[in-house]
Parts: structure tokens; C-alpha cells; sequence
């Protein structure tokens, strides 16, 4: 038996690995000076972990450190990304073009610029969850003037072919930014090779703190012109204007050297783990449908449909594994997720979805583990449904 709960929910969050947390700590204890103080020690050696952090961020996704802003998450980093240009692109048009499977915090900012006067248009999904370049090549016009499509889906775990999209946005000079929350380090990323303009990225999705993220911006061919969300003290070239975290850049700039050296084995590790899940379950369950694309998708994702039993339900059943359910995310919320439902998924199959999401310190033991407890909680609820009817 493995330690109770298991945790398969890592698309919510990750565990901080045990070396970020120990990178961290002098940060808090001895090293607090301001990174911004240019007069003493305390802040010369402050500066130098920011500078090391930047660097760390921007090696594992091909970047120049002077093109990391570093932000609170990805949350930050959307906005940032999606509203920093338009003062300086709305001369060539008002249209921007999204995607209906992204996560609330590309979709709610783009409301609000849609409210603001916007011309917004949020392309469908395919059934596998996928933004094919052919669906936002028919979204675009001379007027479009920003694309933002997700790297992977949080939900269902689909990967989009960015690169392709980064071209198509590329040959027409519109700017293109990516939420790559749940690629980076999950999956290779080069900003220069995929032809991405803004990337957001979080800390805490990648075994990193929570509170800290960055966005990159591209400095050349062509170079991105942002407005800063808020202003202040100037810090981060005053895109970004607050006293450096340095304890949190530093866990990030940690968490993104241990995934540019140990992306590879997690990749094959965990996905053995998820196989193992899928079939297991497969095994001795019926009607369980996969969601998502079934071979273009995150490592760690798998995200199943079990007929005729309620998610919530079915979790509430299985409190020693946790997971997500099909109406996940905004949790106060008990709408059926939106991902699903783009993806054809009527409201009774959305909601009888959960996600497993499996990480870095997931072990075969809670695998199955996992098995047992889900098809034993599935197979009591689909009785009881029986006995209902
Ligand atoms: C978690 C997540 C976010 C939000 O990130 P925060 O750092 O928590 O703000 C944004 N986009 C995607 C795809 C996510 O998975």
C-alpha cells in the first residue's frame, strides 16, 4: 500500500521537488537582500541568483535571459502577453483570435478586451481537444493583429501544433503568444524553432514554488512592444514594476535546470505510469472512453469518460486518490467543463469525466493502487444506478 492520498492531480499543481525547496531556502534565511540594492553585497548577491534564475528559464526554452519578464504565474504572464501590445498594434487592426479550449485565463482576459471593443473570435476545437493551424487560418483576417493558442491542453492533455501556427502568424507579421503552462518541461520547447513571440509559463506546474512565473518576449525578428500592466519602481525593464521575489526565482530558475536535465527520463517514466493506469483500468472496467488526442498528448495526462456514473460522485467515492473531475478548475463552479463540451461531449459524458494527472513522484505502487480504488468506486456506483433504474 502507498502512503495515503494519492496524489494524481498535477495539472492543478505540483509537488515543489525536495532540491527546489533546498535551492530556495537560503533565499528566505540568509540572502534577503532587495535585487534592485546596487550598493551593498546583500543585493550584489541577490542579483546574481535573479541572473542565474533568468538564465535557467531561458536555456530550457531557447531563449536570450533578456527576453524573460519574470511575472506572479501564468495567469500574469497571459495578461501581460495579450494586453501589453495592443497600444502599440491597434493601428494595424482590432481582431484577435483564440482558441474555445483555452484555459479561464487566456479566455476571460480576451472577454474583457471584447467587452473593451475587441473584435475576438475564439475558434472550435476538434474532438480530440486539438487547434489545428488549418481552424485558425480560417479565423484570420488583414485585420488580426494577435493569436494566442495554448501549447497543451490542461484538461485533456492535447498537444496543439504551434509550430505551424507560429508560422502562419509569422508569414502575416501577426504577434503570437502561447500559455505553455503544462508543455514546458513536459515537452520540448524552443521559442526560436516554434516561432513564438510571447510564451507564458508558471513555476508551480513544473515542481516549482506557487506565486512565480515568466513570460517571455521576443526581443528580435521581430521584436514584441509591450505596455507594462502597472507601473512602479521600473524593475524587469519596466515591463513589470515590483521588488524581485528572489527566494521564488530562484525555486523557478531550479525547477527549470532540473526539467532541462531530467525531462527525458520523467517523460518515459511517467508515461510507462499512465499506460499502466489506462490499460489497467481498461482491463477490468467497460465503456471508459478516452479523452483528448490518443497519441499527440501530454505524458502525464489521462483523461477518461466513465459512462453512466457521476464524476463528483465517483470522486467523493475515492478520497484516498486525488483527481479532477470534468467540471474541474473554477471547483465553485459546478458547470461541466468546457473543454469537454467543445469536444462534443454532452453534459452527462462531460460530467462523467475525471483527470488524472500523473508527475515526476508518482510510483507504480499508486497506480495500482489507483486501479483498484477507481474501478471498485465505479463499478459500486454504476450498481447503484442500476438498482435506480
Ligand atoms: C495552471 C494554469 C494557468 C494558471 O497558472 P498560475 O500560475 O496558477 O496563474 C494558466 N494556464 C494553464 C494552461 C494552466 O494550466
Amino acid at each position: 500500500m502507498p502512503p495515503l492520498p494519492v496524489y494524481l492531480d498535477n495539472h492543478s499543481t505540483t509537488k515543489p521537488d525536495p532540491r527546489v525547496v533546498a535551492a530556495m531556502w537560503p533565499y528566505f534565511t540568509e540572502i534577503y537582500g532587495n535585487a534592485a540594492s546596487i550598493s551593498h553585497t546583500f543585493g550584489w548577491d541577490a542579483g546574481e541568483a535573479v541572473d542565474r534564475g533568468r538564465e535557467q528559464v531561458a536555456t530550457l526554452i531557447g531563449a536570450d535571459p533578456k527576453e524573460i519578464v519574470f511575472t506572479s504565474g501564468a495567469t500574469e504572464a497571459n495578461n501581460l502577453a495579450m494586453k501589453g501590445p495592443l497600444d502599440a498594434l491597434k493601428k494595424r487592426g482590432n481582431h484577435l483570435v483564440s482558441a474555445v479550449s483555452e484555459h479561464k485565463a487566456v479566455i476571460d482576459p480576451l472577454k474583457r478586451l471584447a467587452r473593451e471593443g475587441w473584435d475576438v473570435t475564439f475558434v472550435p476545437c476538434d474532438a480530440t481537444g486539438m487547434v489545428t493551424a488549418r481552424a485558425i487560418e480560417a479565423a484570420l483576417t488583414d485585420r488580426t493583429v494577435l493569436v494566442s493558442v495554448m501549447a497543451a491542453n490542461n484538461e485533456v492533455g492535447t498537444i496543439n501544433p504551434i509550430t505551424a501556427i507560429g508560422r502562419l502568424c509569422h508569414d502575416r507579421g501577426i504577434v503570437f503568444h502561447t500559455d505553455a503552462t503544462q508543455a514546458v518541461g513536459k515537452i520540448p520547447i524552443d521559442v526560436r524553432a516554434d516561432g513564438i513571440d510571447l510564451l507564458s509559463l508558471s513555476a508551480h506546474k513544473m515542481y516549482g514554488p506557487k506565486g512565480i512565473g515568466a513570460l517571455y518576449v521576443r526581443r528580435r525578428d521581430p521584436q514584441v512592444r509591450l505596455q507594462p500592466l502597472f507601473d512602479g519602481g521600473g524593475q524587469e525593464r519596466g515591463f513589470r514594476s515590483g521588488t524581485l521575489p528572489v527566494p521564488l526565482i530562484v525555486g523557478l530558475g531550479e525547477a527549470c535546470r532540473l526539467a532541462s536535465e531530467e525531462r527525458e527520463t520523467d517523460h518515459s517514466r511517467i508515461f510507462d505510469l499512465r499506460e499502466r493506469l489506462h490499460r489497467g483500468l481498461l482491463e477490468v472496467l467497460p465503456m471508459i472512453r478516452l479523452n483528448g488526442h490518443p497519441s499527440d498528448r501530454l505524458a502525464g495526462n489521462l483523461n477518461l469518460t466513465f459512462e453512466g456514473v457521476d464524476g463528483e460522485a465517483l470522486m467523493m467515492a475515492m478520497r484516498d486518490v486525488a483527481v479532477s473531475s470534468g467540471s474541474a478548475c473554477s471547483s465553485s463552479n459546478p458547470e461541466p467543463s468546457h473543454v469537454l463540451r467543445a469536444m462534443g461531449l454532452d453534459d452527462d459524458l462531460a460530467r462523467a469525466s475525471l483527470r488524472f494527472g500523473l508527475g515526476r513522484f508518482t510510483t507504480a505502487e499508486e497506480i495500482d493502487f489507483a486501479i483498484e480504488a477507481v474501478s471498485a468506486a465505479v463499478k459500486r456506483l454504476r450498481g447503484l444506478t442500476a438498482i435506480a433504474r
